[in-house]
């Protein structure tokens, strides 16, 4: 039938993970069905939103529907609910693509979610909210025009695939979508006016677009016979007999008149032109839910308004969690909503704050920018530079607040940081500021995360520098070589172990009129010794100045220089980089971000000086070898095993493990005792162990 009066019907399958999706919500049992009636209406909302932006530079688009609204109807009759608007619409194309056939990256991360215990409330955040509609119908036709097509109708009852036809003879909309519900037997609550109110109050309350609902109302009139004729005839319809009154009384009766009306159920005055005094908690956090489809409420909200010469109200939210897409580079952060005296402009406008705050949310009402202004006109704009100026100012203000608490800050911090560090490498004006945002884990601060302001109220007297160290995690670093000496010395050092945090501190350089000093850098100096100690120093050193030439020439261009190291208390040696260079963390993501190209890596690897240490019982014997001979082999063997030990120990990444691990074994089969010649041919070459004092050799390497 339908398709004889609506003309052809084409019908497409569901794109796989909607189809998935759609079984998902059908099948599984939630009990918070009633947030469909949210996202539908905030999808309306965003459709009114797209075609008021468009109508400010050309009036004639809202030719077709110049009223922009809401409007819910509960029919209890064929039991649907329908959500209209006069929004953009959907053309045929956005039809198969929005509603069926194409995607988004969240469908996919949405189920991985539900899966994992996530309420199907947060369906808004991840770009499907759409299919919601399924929670409480068991059919959905979605009848849309759009300005640059006709009307069509979509129709699904899941279950794998949906159809669309051109609507020739059904309503016209003018221009606007209708979503139509036909309820499952026991959602028909859905119906009640009360309950659609209530919905509407507690979901969608702050929507700035007028949301109506069709309401019956009936008043009882008495009438006698003749009267009832005639009003019979002057009402429109809407009137029904009731039977029983009919029975009772021939003569005078009771009759219910119904009349219909729209009734206006929100009252849309935008929360930042209120007072912040005025305003809840509670409203607060309402508006944050519409405004984001969050289900959690904010974790902090800043309010404001400048005045002067140029004029400006926002609300700003900071998330109690990060997206599931922060850092999806495809997917650009929109999270401010940009008015212009109250009339949307858009939610993706890039000038208005910077990309490392693209977690943060509100709205920014201007009076100063002009209402038809263009994306073109926004980059050059100078009123949003300083709007921008100012909401990144605001912005750290927020996160200060949030800082006063430490169990809300640790929330932020686990969930933003990232964005904080990326702060510090992008906004060189406001990086001092963020730096005292940072928190690490130390050498001195537990379990607990310090600020570098309170590193700086615990450094030693002496101590000039802030000191840290990268790496990959907190347990990679905190025995690391690096750190003997300056934990000897009760310097405190910093863990950074953020990949970003390589990035960062290269920015960074000092806080406070401190330098930050890497732990693992070439020229940390830390002595300060008397002169005689001093004296007694230099010349050890000059016996040592042998033994680094001969570690060099074995070395090759495996380092870059063999320097006597000041930093090593216990180990015999480390591998430290260039002041300026690359670090071994730093080497380690650069050769995890270039993947598979190899041709890379041979400019890529970090200049390596090998720090040695006088102290060391290995160091010295080694000494005393290569005094005698130079060429000793037992040298050379032992110089390789202590050279790829370093860049263990020293945070860098072995380029052939086999041949190290050949090392090892044969100083196994060494300290037992097992002859060379009885052994498999397995083992890697290394020339110099088959031969000689063995030993010795075992002595050494004790
Ligand atoms: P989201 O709204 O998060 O993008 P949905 O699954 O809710 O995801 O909707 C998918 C797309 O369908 C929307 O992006 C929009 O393009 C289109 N759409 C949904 N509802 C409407 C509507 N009422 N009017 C116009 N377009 C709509």
């Amino acid at each position: 039938m339908a398709d004889v009066l609506m003309g052809e019907t084409e019908t497409f399958a569901f794109q796989a993970e909607i189809n998935q999706l759609l079984s998902l919500i059908i099948n599984t049992f939630y009990s918070n069905k009633e947030i469909f009636l949210r996202e539908l209406i905030s999808n309306s909302s965003d459709a009114l939103d797209k075609i008021r932006f468009e109508s400010l530079t050309d009036k004639s688009k809202l030719d077709a529907q110049p009223e922009l609204f809401i409007r819910l109807v509960p029919d209890k009759v064929n039991n649907t609910l329908s959500i209209i608007d006069s929004g953009i619409g959907m053309t045929k194309a956005d039809l198969v693509n929005n509603l069926g056939t194409i995607a988004r990256s969240g469908t996919k991360e949405f189920m991985e979610a539900l899966q994992a215990g996530a309420d199907v409330s947060m369906i808004g955040q991840f770009g499907v909210g759409f299919y919601s509609a399924y929670l409480v119908a068991e059919k959905v036709i979605v009848t849309t025009k759009h300005n640059d097509d006709e009307q069509y109708v979509w129709e699904s009852q899941a279950g794998g695939s949906f159809t669309i036809s051109r609507d020739v003879h059904g309503e016209q909309l003018g221009r606007g979508t209708k979503m139509t519900l036909f309820l499952k037997e026991d959602q028909l609550e859905y119906l009640e006016e009360r309950r659609i109110k209530d919905l509407v109050k507690k979901h969608s309350e702050f929507i700035s677009y007028p949301i109506f609902i069709w309401t019956e109302k009936t008043t009882e009139k008495e009438v006698s016979d003749d009267e009832d004729d005639e009003s019979k005839k002057e009402e429109e319809g809407d009137v029904e007999e009731v039977d029983e009154e009919k029975e009772k009384d021939k003569k005078k009766k009771k009759i219910k008149e119904v009349s219909h009306e729209w009734q206006l159920i929100n009252k849309q005055k935008p929360i930042w032109l209120r007072k912040p005094e005025e305003i809840s908690k509670e409203e607060y956090a309402s508006f944050y839910k519409s405004l984001t489809n969050d289900w959690e409420e904010h974790l902090a909200v800043k309010h404001f308004s400048v005045e002067g010469q140029l004029e400006f109200r926002a609300v700003l939210f900071v998330p109690r969690r990060a997206p599931f897409d922060l850092f999806d580079t495809r997917k650009k952060m929109n999270n401010i909503k940009l008015y212009v005296r109250r009339v949307f402009i858009m939610d993706n406008c890039e000038e208005l704050i910077p990309e490392y705050l693209g977690f943060v949310k509100g709205v920014v009402d201007s009076d100063d920018l002009p209402l038809n202004i263009s994306r073109e006109m926004l980059q050059q704009n100078k009123i949003l530079k300083v709007i921008r100026k100012n909401l990144v100012k605001k912005c750290i203000e927020m996160f200060n607040e949030i800082a006063e608490n430490k169990d809300d800050y640790n929330k932020f911090y686990d969930a933003f940081s990232k964005n904080l560090k990326l702060g510090i490498h992008e906004d060189s004006q406001n990086r001092a500021k963020i730096a005292d945002l940072l928190r690490y884990h130390s050498t001195k601060s537990g379990e607990e995360l310090t600020s570098m302001k309170d590193y700086v109220t615990r450094m030693k007297e002496n101590q000039k520098d802030i000191y840290y160290i990268t790496g990959e995690s907190k347990k990679a670093v905190e025995n690391s070589p690096f750190l003997e000496k300056l934990k000897k010395k009760g310097y405190e050092v910093l863990f950074m172990v953020d990949a970003i945090d390589e990035y960062a501190v290269g920015q960074l350089k000092e806080y406070d009129g401190k330098k930050l000093v890497s732990a693992t850098k070439e020229g940390l100096k830390l002595d300060d010794e008397t002169e005689e100690e001093k004296k007694k120093k230099e010349e050890k050193k000059k016996s040592f100045e042998n033994l680094c030439k001969v570690i060099k020439d074995i070395l090759g261009d495996k380092v870059e220089k063999v320097v006597v190291s000041d930093r090593i208390v216990d180990s015999p040696c480390c591998l430290v980089t260039g002041e300026y260079g690359w670090t071994a963390n730093m080497e380690r993501i650069m050769k995890a971000q270039a993947l598979k190209d190899n041709s890379m890596s041979s400019y890529m690897s970090s200049k390596k000086t090998m720090e040695i240490n006088l102290d060391n019982g290995i160091m010295e014997e080694l000494r005393k070898r290569s005094e005698v001979d130079k060429n000793d082999k037992s040298v050379k063997d032992l110089v390789m095993l202590l050279f790829e030990t370093a860049l263990l120990t020293s945070g860098f990444s072995l380029d052939d493990p086999n041949v190290f691990a050949g090392r090892i074994h044969r100083m196994l089969k060494l300290g037992l005792s097992i002859d060379e010649d009885d052994v498999g041919g397995d083992d890697t070459d290394m020339p110099g162990l088959e031969e000689g004092n063995e030993e010795s050799k075992m002595e050494e390497v004790d």
